[in-house]
C-alpha cells in the first residue's frame, strides 16, 4: 500500500461549489485536490444543467422571433430548423466553458483527481478511477460539493427517449409533437419552452393549484399567463400516479390532486421535473459518522459538519442553484484559511430563463404577509417603458417591495425582457442595506427597462412619473 497523497484541502465534487472551491484554495495558496468523476469539469450546471439549457433557450427564442417576430419589423426570412446544429454549437459551447475550468485550475495549481471519490475515515479520500484502480489522499480539510440529481417520480420509470429527466430533454433527436412535462418548476418550464418554440404541443402537469412555488404568487399569475398566451398548455392540481410506454408514445396516469376520477393523457415525451434531491451515494458518510436528513441533505454550520469536514453547494441547505454554490465555496474555503466567511440565502436571486425572464430577490408578498411584516410596495408595467414598448416587449413589471417604516428593501421581484440581468442591482442595494428611495433616487439610463425597477422603487415613494 502506498502513501497517501496528502493536500491542504480535498473537494469531492467539480461542479460550481467544488471547482470555485478548488479555484479559491489554489489562490490562497492552499494546496489543493478536486475528486470528480465525470469525464469533464462543471458538474450538472456546465455540463447538463445551466449552460447547455441556457444554449437551447437562446438558440430557440431566436427561432421562434424569426418565425413569428421579424415579420412585423420588416425582416422578411423563411426559418428552418437544423436541431442537429443546434445540438451541436450547444455542445461546442459546453465544451469551451468545461475547458475553461480545466485551465483555471492548472494556473491556480488546483489538481483535478479524475474518479469517484470515498471519504474512509477523517482526513482521507479514496478514489477509484475509471479502471478500478485506487489512490488514498489525505486531506486536512475536506469539501463535500457532490450536488445534486434529478427526483424519481414513483410509478413513472425512467425510459431512454421517451420518459426523460432534464438531462435528456437537453439532447432529444427530434422535436416532439406532445411533450409532457411533469413539474411546473424552473427547470420544467425552460425545458418546456424551449421544446414549444421549436413545435412541440406542451402540456405542463402540476401537483400544486399554481406553478413555480418560490415565486411571488402575483408574478406567479401572470406568468402562467404570458406562457399560456404562447401556447402551453398547462394542468394543476393534478398528480401523475403511473406511465406507460407504448409503441405510439407514452400515457400517463393522472388524478386531481384533491381526488376524484383518473384520466390518462397521452405523449410521445413525458419531461420529470419534479424537483432535485442532494447526491451522496457511496461518499462514504457514515465512516465520519456523519448523517443526513430526511430529504438527503446534508446539513452544515456555516458549512463545517465536522472538524476538518465542510459542505456546500446542492447537497447541503440552501436554493439549488449555480451562483449559491460559489458563494458557498468561497465562504467555506476562506474559512478554512482562517478568514471570515459568510453567505445570506435571502439574498441569493432566482431567475427563470424563459421568455419573458422572471427574477427575483429578497421576500415575496406571500412571505411578508405570514411573517405579519408591515410593507409598502410599488409597481411598474413594462407596457410604460419606453424601451420595452421600442421593442414589442411588453409582457411584465417590476415590483418593489420596502419596510412601512424605514424603507428597506424587503423584495425585488421583476418579470420582463433580461428581468435576469435587471435583477443585479436590487441585489446590491440589498445587500447595502439600501432603502427603496435609494434606488428611487438613482439615475438610471434612459432608454432602458432598467428604468422600470427606478420606477417601481418611486412608486413605493407614491411618486412614479414616468408613462
Ligand atoms: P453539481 O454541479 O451537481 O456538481 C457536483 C459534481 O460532483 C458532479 O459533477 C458529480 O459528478 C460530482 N460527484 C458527485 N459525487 C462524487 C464523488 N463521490 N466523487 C467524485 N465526483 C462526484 N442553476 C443556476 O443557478 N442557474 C441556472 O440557470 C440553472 N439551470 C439549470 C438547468 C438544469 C437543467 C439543471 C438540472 C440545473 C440547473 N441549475 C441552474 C442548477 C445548478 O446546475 C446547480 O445548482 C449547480 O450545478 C450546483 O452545483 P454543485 O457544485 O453543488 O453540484
Amino acid at each position: 500500500k502506498t502513501a497517501a497523497t496528502a493536500y491542504d484541502v480535498v473537494i469531492i465534487g467539480g461542479g460550481p461549489g467544488g471547482y470555485n472551491a478548488a479555484i479559491r484554495a489554489g489562490q490562497l495558496g492552499l494546496s489543493v485536490a478536486c475528486v470528480e468523476m465525470r469525464e469533464t469539469l462543471g458538474g450538472t450546471c456546465l455540463n447538463v444543467g445551466c449552460m447547455p439549457s441556457k444554449a437551447l433557450l437562446h438558440a430557440s427564442e431566436m427561432f421562434e422571433a424569426a418565425n413569428t417576430e421579424f415579420a412585423k419589423i420588416g425582416i422578411e426570412v423563411a426559418p428552418k430548423l437544423n436541431l442537429d446544429q443546434m445540438h451541436a454549437s450547444k455542445n461546442e459551447s459546453v465544451t469551451a466553458l468545461t475547458k475553461g475550468i480545466e485551465f483555471l485550475f492548472k494556473k491556480n495549481k488546483a489538481v483535478w483527481i479524475k474518479g469517484k471519490g470515498r471519504i474512509t475515515g477523517p482526513g482521507t479520500v479514496e478514489v477509484e478511477a475509471a479502471d478500478g484502480s485506487k489512490t488514498t489522499l489525505s486531506a486536512k480539510d475536506i469539501v463535500i460539493a457532490t450536488g445534486s440529481e434529478p427526483t424519481p417520480l414513483p410509478g413513472v420509470d425512467f425510459v431512454p427517449g421517451k420518459v426523460v429527466d432534464s438531462t435528456g430533454a437537453l439532447s432529444l433527436p427530434a422535436v416532439p409533437k406532445k411533450l409532457i412535462v411533469v413539474g411546473a418548476g424552473i427547470i420544467g418550464l425552460e425545458l418546456g419552452s424551449v421544446w414549444r418554440r421549436l413545435g412541440a404541443e406542451v402540456t405542463v402537469v402540476e401537483y400544486l393549484p399554481r406553478i413555480t412555488p418560490g415565486m411571488d404568487s402575483d408574478l406567479a399569475t401572470a406568468f402562467q399567463r404570458a406562457l399560456t398566451k404562447q401556447g402551453m398548455s398547462f394542468k394543476l392540481g393534478s398528480k401523475v400516479t403511473g406511465s406507460k410506454v407504448t409503441d405510439a408514445g407514452v400515457e400517463l396516469t393522472v388524478e386531481p390532486a384533491a381526488g376524484g376520477a383518473a384520466e390518462t393523457l397521452t405523449g410521445d415525451v413525458v419531461l420529470v421535473a419534479i424537483g432535485r434531491r442532494p447526491y451522496t451515494t457511496g461518499l462514504g458518510l457514515e465512516t465520519v459518522g456523519v448523517q443526513t436528513d430526511k430529504r438527503g441533505v446534508i446539513v452544515g454550520d456555516h458549512f463545517k459538519v465536522a472538524p476538518g469536514l465542510w459542505v456546500i453547494g446542492d447537497v447541503t441547505t440552501g436554493p439549488m442553484l449555480a451562483h449559491k454554490a460559489e458563494e458557498d465555496a468561497v465562504a467555506a474555503i476562506e474559512l478554512i484559511a482562517g478568514k471570515a466567511g459568510h453567505v445570506d440565502y435571502n439574498l441569493v436571486p432566482s431567475v427563470v430563463y424563459t421568455f419573458p425572464e422572471v427574477a427575483w430577490v429578497g421576500k415575496t408578498e406571500d412571505q411578508l404577509k405570514a411573517d405579519g411584516v408591515a410593507y409598502k410596495s410599488g409597481k411598474f408595467p413594462f407596457s410604460a417603458n419606453s424601451r420595452a414598448k421600442i421593442n414589442h416587449e411588453t409582457d411584465g413589471y417590476a415590483k418593489v417591495l420596502a419596510d412601512a417604516v424605514t424603507d428597506r428593501i424587503l423584495g425585488v421581484h421583476i418579470m420582463g425582457p433580461q428581468a435576469g440581468e435587471m435583477i443585479g442591482e436590487a441585489c446590491i442595494a440589498m445587500a447595502f442595506g439600501g432603502a427603496s428611495e435609494d434606488i428611487a433616487r438613482t439615475s438610471h439610463a434612459h432608454p432602458t427597462r432598467s428604468e422600470a425597477v427606478k420606477q417601481a422603487a418611486m412608486g413605493v415613494e407614491g411618486w412614479t412619473m414616468q408613462a
